[in-house]
């Protein structure tokens, strides 16, 4: 089994998990994978994982940004495994990306 990654979320240390599916699905699919995760402080992280590039926070915020992610159209896909399951979207276009940040 593939262990979970890892990712530096806030200035406390620390991180947010998730499946290493989703760099194998980024890379394959050559397509930006996005998924909202909070750390221990309950702040709220949007990731996107790049084709090639791995995993980056690119924006923080409190459940609204959750509420938003989870009102994207992007197809949603749920990736199940030992540690749970984990909901993650694909990106259609890197463009949605920009828009996203910016509203
Ligand atoms: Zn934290």
């Amino acid at each position: 089994m593939t262990e979970p990654l890892s990712l530096r979320a806030c200035r406390r240390g620390h991180v947010i998990h998730y499946p290493a599916v989703l760099d194998e699905r980024a890379n394959e699919e050559g397509q930006e994978v996005a998924f909202c995760s909070a750390c221990e402080c309950g702040t709220v992280y949007f990731v996107v994982v790049d084709p090639g590039d791995g995993a980056r926070v690119l924006l923080s915020g409190g459940r609204d940004l959750q509420e938003r992610f989870e009102a994207q159209a992007w197809p949603g896909r749920i990736h199940s495994d030992h540690e749970g399951t984990f909901f993650y979207r694909l990106v259609p276009h890197p463009l949605d990306i920009t828009l996203f940040l910016k509203a």
